[in-house]
């Protein structure tokens, strides 16, 4: 049969999974993180070079996604606990 020989299987291209250093970059005036296409800082307006040291990257990006400590100690205490935190930090 065409197309069935063993030298035809090619495997399938694994998705790539972005890494966050390869899609973001830091401001190195404000420290936000902005998607490496932007030209400037949608928060301060640099517009000049952006740190895309991969470990600071991943390091701003992470505490981006890490709760205070406090949120997740409220967290453990149920919902009343959560609401009471959301208002105090507000
Ligand atoms: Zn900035």
């Amino acid at each position: 049969m065409p197309g069935q020989d063993a030298d035809d299987f090619k495997p399938k291209r694994r998705a790539r999974k972005p890494h966050p250093e390869r899609v973001l970059k830091v401001c190195p005036l404000c420290a936000t993180v902005n998607v490496s296409s932007a030209s400037e800082c949608f928060r301060c307006g640099w517009d000049g070079d952006f740190d895309t040291d991969a470990g600071r990257v991943q390091t701003r990006v992470h505490r981006i996604f890490t709760p205070d400590p406090r949120f997740r100690e409220a967290l453990k205490n149920g919902a009343k606990a959560v609401v009471s935190w959301i208002l105090k930090a507000l």
